[in-house]
C-alpha cells in the first residue's frame, strides 16, 4: 500500500494555552493534532438531515463501529451509521499503528464458558484481517505486515511460553539472539527477543476510514456530525434521535468506546477503566539514517516495560505512543525529550542527525480490566435488540475489525449468542479510576526512572 501523503508543518502547540490543556488531560485535542490524518483531508459525511428507517443502526464510526458496518453491508443488512463527529476521531486515529495479531495472556480466558475458545479460533484464522480487509476493499491504510520483534535484555521465560503457545497455534514466531536483533534493527542494546513475522502496522485513521468508504460503497448509509442524543422504544422498534433527525431502526449496535457524555443506555458509561495515553510522531527520517535504523522495518517493542513501541512508517517517520504523567499530558516536548534520549542511547547512530517531532496528541483508550493486557474486548446485551462493541483496549487494530465482523455476522444471521464472545450485561466497573492512577502515577513514573538510571 502507498504512504500517504506528507504533512507540511508540525501542529504541535508550543507552550500548550492553557485552555487547552484539559483536552490533552481528556483525550480531545482535536484529530488533526494526530500524525495519521493525511494532508490532503479526507471526505466527510453529511449530517443525518430529516427521518429515516433502517434495520440496524451503528452508533460510533471507530474501529469498531467501521467494521460491523461494513460487515453488515457486506451481507445485505440495511445500516445507518451515525457518528458524533467524523469516522476515526476518537481513539481510532489517534492509536501507535501496531497490528498485534495475538492475545498476551490467555489464563483469564479459563473462567469463560467455552474457555476463550471461539475467541482464539477466530483470532488465528482471521491474524490477517487488517491487511485483508485493505486488499479486499482497496483500502489505502499504509498497511505493511513486516511483523514485529518484542526486545529484551536477557531471555524471559514469559515471553517464551507466549511465543510456544502461538506456534502451536500455527503462527511463525521465533526467539532470536542478539546478531539476529543487530541485523533487523540496528541496535546492539537487546540480547534476546520474540519476532512474530505475522502482523506489522496500519495507518488506523486511513484503515477506519476505508472501512467505513467500503461500508458506504456496499450500501450503508453513513452520517457524521451526527450525535446520538436519545435511544427510545418505540413499539418493537427504536427511535434514534440526532439534532436534525431521527432513524427508526430494528435494532442498535453502540460502540461509542468510553461513551462519555452519552445519556442513553448510561450503563455503559461505566463498563470500563479509562487510561489517557499521548502518541508522537517524527518528521520524516533522513535516508543515510534509514539505511541502519530498523532497517526491517519491523515494529519494535520493549520487553518488559514497553515505554517506546516504534513504528516507521510509510512516510519514513518514526511513530510511538507512551503513558504521559498526571497532569502532563499537554507537554509534548517533555515526551519527544524522553523519546530522544531513549533512541541516542538504543539507536547511537541517530546522535549523528537531528530529529524533530511533526506531530503530538493524546487518546483515550477504554479497558475492561485494570490489569494490561488482560483488557479482553466485550460485547453486551444492553437491551431489547441493542448490542454494544465496547472496551477495545490497546488492542482495537485487529480486535475492532475481528470482532465487528464476528457481530455483524451473527446479527445478519439472526443468532447474536453465536458471536466469539460471550454477551454480556453491561456491569459497572468498581473504582475505574484505580488503572489510570495505577499506570500513570506508579508504573510508568518507575518505568521511566528505570530507563534513566539505566538499570534495564
Ligand atoms: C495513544 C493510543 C495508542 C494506541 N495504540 C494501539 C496500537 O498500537 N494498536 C492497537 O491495536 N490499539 C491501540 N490503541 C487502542 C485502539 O486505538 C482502540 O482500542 C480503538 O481505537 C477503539 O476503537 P473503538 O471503535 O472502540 O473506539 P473509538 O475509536 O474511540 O470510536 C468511538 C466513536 O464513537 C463516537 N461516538 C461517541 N459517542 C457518540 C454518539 N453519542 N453518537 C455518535 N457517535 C458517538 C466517537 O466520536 C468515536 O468516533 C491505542 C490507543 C491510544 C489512545
Amino acid at each position: 500500500m502507498s504512504p500517504t501523503a506528507p504533512r507540511s508543518a508540525a501542529n504541535i502547540p508550543r507552550p500548550v494555552p492553557q485552555d487547552a490543556l484539559h483536552a490533552y488531560e481528556n483525550g480531545t485535542v482535536s484529530i488533526h493534532c494526530s500524525g495519521w490524518p493525511p494532508e490532503q483531508a479526507l471526505p466527510t459525511y453529511p449530517a443525518l438531515e430529516g427521518n429515516i428507517e433502517t434495520d440496524v443502526v451503528v452508533i460510533g464510526a471507530g474501529l469498531a463501529g467501521a467494521s460491523v458496518s461494513l460487515h453488515l453491508a457486506e451481507l445485505g443488512v440495511a445500516t445507518v451509521t451515525l457518528e458524533a463527529k467524523q469516522p476515526a476521531d476518537g481513539a481510532s486515529g489517534r492509536n501507535a499503528g501496531h497490528v498485534q495479531p495475538f492475545l498476551d495472556v490467555l489464563e483469564p480466558l479459563q473462567t469463560w464458558p467455552d474457555q476463550g475458545k471461539r475467541l482464539i479460533n477466530a483470532l488465528v484464522e482471521n491474524r490477517n484481517i487488517v491487511y485483508d480487509l485493505c486488499r479486499t476493499h482497496g483500502i489505502d491504510g499504509d498497511a505493511s505486515p513486516d511483523g514485529l520483534l518484542e526486545a529484551a535484555f536477557k531471555p524471559a521465560a514469559a515471553l517464551e511460553k507466549k511465543a510456544a503457545c502461538w506456534r502451536a497455534f500455527g503462527y511463525d514466531v521465533q526467539p532470536v539472539d542478539a546478531d539476529q536483533i543487530q541485523k533487523m534493527l540496528g541496535t546492539e542494546r537487546y540480547r534476546w527477543g520474540i519476532h512474530w513475522k505475522e502482523g506489522g502496522r496500519v495507518n488506523p485513521y486511513l484503515f477506519t476510514n476505508g472501512m467505513v468508504a467500503a461500508a458506504a460503497r456496499l450500501g450503508a448509509r453513513v452520517y457524521g456530525d451526527s450525535p446520538v442524543m436519545a435511544c427510545e422504544k418505540d413499539g418493537q422498534r427504536w427511535r434514534v434521535t440526532t439534532p436534525n433527525g431521527i432513524v427508526m431502526a430494528r435494532r442498535i449496535v453502540v460502540c461509542t468506546s468510553g461513551h462519555a457524555g452519552n445519556t442513553f443506555f448510561p450503563q455503559l458509561a461505566q463498563t470500563q477503566y479509562p487510561l489517557v495515553a499521548c502518541g508522537l510522531a517524527t518528521r520524516p527520517l533522513p535516508d543515510a539514517l534509514l539505511e541502519t535504523l530498523n532497517p526491517s522495518r519491523v515494529v519494535f517493542t520493549q520487553y518488559p516495560a514497553g515505554l517506546y513501541p516504534l513504528v516507521i512508517d510509510g512516510r519514513k517517520r518514526l511513530v510511538t505512543a507512551t503513558i504521559p504523567g498526571s497532569g502532563k499530558a499537554g507537554d509534548a516536548e517533555t515526551y519527544f525529550a524522553y523519546l530522544l534520549r531513549f533512541l541516542h542511547r538504543t539507536f547511537p547512530q541517530t546522535r549523528a542527525f537531528t530529529l524533530e517531532l511533526e506531530s503530538y496528541w493524546t487518546g483515550v483508550t477504554a479497558s475492561s480490566s485494570h490489569v494490561y493486557h488482560e483488557d479482553y474486548a466485550k460485547y453486551y446485551r444492553v437491551d431489547d435488540n441493542v448490542f454494544a462493541l465496547m472496551n477495545l483496549g490497546t488492542w482495537g487494530n485487529v480486535m475492532g475489525p475481528l470482532l465487528g465482523q464476528s457481530l455483524a455476522r451473527a446479527l445478519a444471521a439472526g443468532r447474536p449468542e453465536e458471536c466469539v464472545l460471550p454477551l454480556e450485561a453491561p456491569k459497572p466497573v468498581r473504582l475505574p479510576s484505580i488503572f489510570e492512577f495505577k499506570v500513570r502515577r506508579l508504573m510508568i513514573p518507575a518505568a521511566r526512572l528505570v530507563d534513566y538510571l539505566g538499570l534495564a
